[in-house]
């Protein structure tokens, strides 16, 4: 039996990874859990689960928490009680479904203490990816993707040499405004946002998909999981979202990996790897499907694609900042306090006004993290 801890434990990727071990039966034991603030689905989640120890990100939050769980269940708060909830609770696998950069340093905490991590959250292979592949490889850790497309990617890839492959297709869906004409882009309301036609995420993931920044954020997290070259990477509209992502081989062969589009795929592939197990998950049905289509994607009319494939051409320090001012600008509209149009605006000002770190250290990435943050609050107030 595999202890498993899940960081981000109440969003979407993390109820989704409790759900698929709760359906596989004895083959993982659930020892921590995290959250930001939902203290109630936490508390439903320790008591259905039984972790022994938990995580929240601020101390009010936690001592209502640890009031309402048993005596046995340790608490911790903040960025360093997530490290201490990974090395205490003597995990196999660590989760990581938190959503924002927040998950950088915990992240670098659970590859030093040797832990297999199964990844969800992209934003911290986007801003320090540099940092982050060369330790997995001396720590001889293994790092495996949850995002579909990487999960996808990695399984086509699967038993290949690298100099066999010639490129990737990184499938998107084109989110919910892929028909909508440019003009009518500006002022689209919050809930139309969240309404993601293939996908049910969280709040930020939904706001990237429409935006297509999401897209933007993969074809980074992609050149560092595989460690590929921009060019290699092809991202291609379709809509109907079966298959997840394609790899084109040097003979001209492709392959493609094709399922129902529900997390609990890829999830389910990382936890029980190398093994694949059974489900109950509705399969594939084709004849349903009747046609699939592909599209080139629209830079003009979704210009944080276009910013994030400038930030993977140039790198360093560029694609911290873009996460950055995006997570404040994603904030500020989800709050209603700018139009849809401006997260671009916002995300293109920070981006333009940074002097590029080329190898930034980890310290240089908090300080630059921080910098974009702050003007990217500024230019929105
Ligand atoms: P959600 O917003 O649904 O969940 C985020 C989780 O992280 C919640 O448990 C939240 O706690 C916690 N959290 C948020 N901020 C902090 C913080 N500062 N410190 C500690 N914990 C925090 O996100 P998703 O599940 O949609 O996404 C999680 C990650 O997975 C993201 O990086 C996303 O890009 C990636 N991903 C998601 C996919 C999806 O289908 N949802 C698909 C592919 C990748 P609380 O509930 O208390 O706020
Ligand atoms: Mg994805």
């Amino acid at each position: 039996m595999k202890r498993v801890a899940i960081l981000g434990s109440t969003g979407s990727i993390g109820s989704n990874t409790l759900r698929v071990i709760a359906a596989l039966g004895n083959r993982f034991k659930v020892v921590g859990l995290s959250a930001h603030s939902n203290v109630a689905l936490l508390l439903a989640q320790a008591k259905k689960f039984g972790p022994k120890w938990i995580c929240l990100a601020e101390a009010e939050r936690a001592r209502e928490a640890k009031a309402r769980l048993p005596a046995s269940c340790r608490v911790f708060i903040g960025r360093d009680g997530l490290a201490d909830l990974i090395q205490e609770s003597n995990a196999d696998i660590v989760v990581f479904a938190l959503a924002g950069a927040e998950a950088l340093l915990p992240l670098l905490q659970a590859i030093n203490m040797k832990k297999t991590v199964v990844l969800a959250n992209k934003e911290a292979l986007v801003i320090a990816g540099h940092l982050i592949m060369p330790r997995v490889k001396q720590n001889n850790v293994k790092l495996l993707p949850v995002d579909s497309e990487q999960s996808a990617i990695w399984q086509c890839l699967e038993g290949r040499q690298k100099s066999e492959l010639k490129k990737v297709y990184l499938t998107a869906s084109g989110g919910p405004f892929k028909n909508r004409p440019i003009q009518r882009l500006k002022k689209v309301s919050v809930d139309k946002v969240l309404r993601h036609p293939r996908w049910n995420m969280g709040r930020r993931i939904s706001v990237d998909s429409a935006t297509m920044m999401n897209k933007g954020l993969e074809i980074i997290e992609s050149i560092w999981l595989f460690d590929l070259a921009l060019p290699q990477i092809e991202v291609l509209i379709h809509p109907e979202a079966v298959i997840h992502s394609m790899v084109e081989f040097i003979d001209g062969i492709i392959l493609a990996q094709i399922a129902v589009a529900d997390m609990r795929i890829p999830i389910q592939y990382a936890l029980s790897y190398p093994a694949r197990l059974k489900n109950n998950l509705a399969p594939l049905n084709f004849f349903k499907l009747e046609k699939l289509h592909f599209q080139r994607p629209d830079t003009k009319k979704f210009p944080c694609l276009r910013l994030a494939i400038q930030a993977a051409r140039e790198g360093g320090s560029l694609p911290c900042v873009l996460n950055a001012a995006d997570e404040v600008a994603v904030d500020a509209f989800l709050n209603k306090r700018i139009d849809f149009s401006r997260i671009p605006e916002i995300v293109a000002r920070v981006t333009q006004g940074h002097k590029k770190i080329n190898h930034p250290s980890l310290a240089q990435i908090l300080s630059v993290d921080a910098w974009a943050r702050a003007e990217a609050k500024q230019i929105i107030s």
